[in-house]
């Protein structure tokens, strides 16, 4: 178990160092794999032992070796962040369903920090990822011989999917069908969990948005027109949904003295 969560933890720092190259070059339709990566500011290549995730920031102390600008510290922030998510989906989920979910939480946090800079959720980040999922639940199912969650997450997809695309349609200016896209691959994720997590994830999006939108009006930050994208809070809700499903459900069972 522990060489799981510290393997997983790993397989985040350096993941989430990819997850860096692409929030920053996907948007702008750039390979993710070359040229290798450089100063944005003078253009020197970043030193193999400089590009150790975290480590390498903390070593330059957060500047360009080669002309002193500034690295934000949103890249080790989202290394650490990667590191932390697979760690906490290694001690939730067994080996069959982890390829399945570390993949759902490199997307997750790919997506959300894309939303937030350029307010879309790309296709080429999203469309592939219905068949990659689809191949991945489909042998955690069979190696489980759990052919029922796969039904569910097919169901899960297809309903979240079909909501979201309602709202979009009723109200085109609050959603877009970026988000469309997006709530068929995280029905189809909570949907193989269980319909506890579906519901969770599902509401939890619009609560969190909601709160969000009510805390930017207080603080004087925007206006109602200032359109925050919901991607991130989608995304959010989900993997919350993930951990949160059981002992959630549990509670209300016992409240409601439902079984
Ligand atoms: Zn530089």
């Amino acid at each position: 178990m522990a060489v799981l969560v510290v393997t997983a933890a790993v397989l985040g720092l350096l993941a989430g160092s990819f997850l860096n190259v692409v929030v920053h070059r996907v948007p702008r339709g750039e390979s993710v794999v070359r040229p290798p990566s450089r100063c944005p500011d003078c253009g020197r290549g970043i030193r193999a032992r400089h590009n150790v995730p975290v480590f390498g920031w903390l070593v330059l102390r957060g500047r360009c070796a080669g002309c002193g600008s500034r690295i934000s510290v949103r890249y080790p922030l989202a290394e650490l962040g990667t590191a932390v998510l697979f760690a906490l989906l290694a001690l939730r989920f067994g080996p069959a369903d982890l390829p399945a979910f570390l993949y759902f939480g490199a997307i997750g946090i790919a997506l959300a920090l894309i939303d937030l800079d350029c307010r879309r959720l790309p296709n080429a980040i999203v469309l592939p990822s219905y068949p990659v999922l689809a191949v991945l639940l489909t042998a955690s199912a069979w190696y489980r011989g759990d052919w029922w969650s796969l039904a569910r997450a097919g169901l899960g997809g297809a309903a979240l999917f079909a909501c979201y695309l309602a709202l979009a349609l009723a109200y085109p200016a609050g959603m877009g069908f970026g988000d469309v896209r997006l709530a068929g691959i995280l029905g189809g994720v909570l949907g193989y969990v269980s319909w506890a997590a579906l519901l969770i994830g599902a509401f939890g999006g619009f609560l969190l948005g909601a709160v969000a939108g009510v805390v930017v009006l207080a603080a004087g930050k925007g206006d109602r027109k200032t359109a925050l994208p919901f991607g991130p809070f989608m995304i959010a809700a989900a993997l919350v949904a993930l951990f949160a499903a059981g002992p959630l459900g549990q509670a209300y069972q016992r409240l409601t003295g439902l079984a």
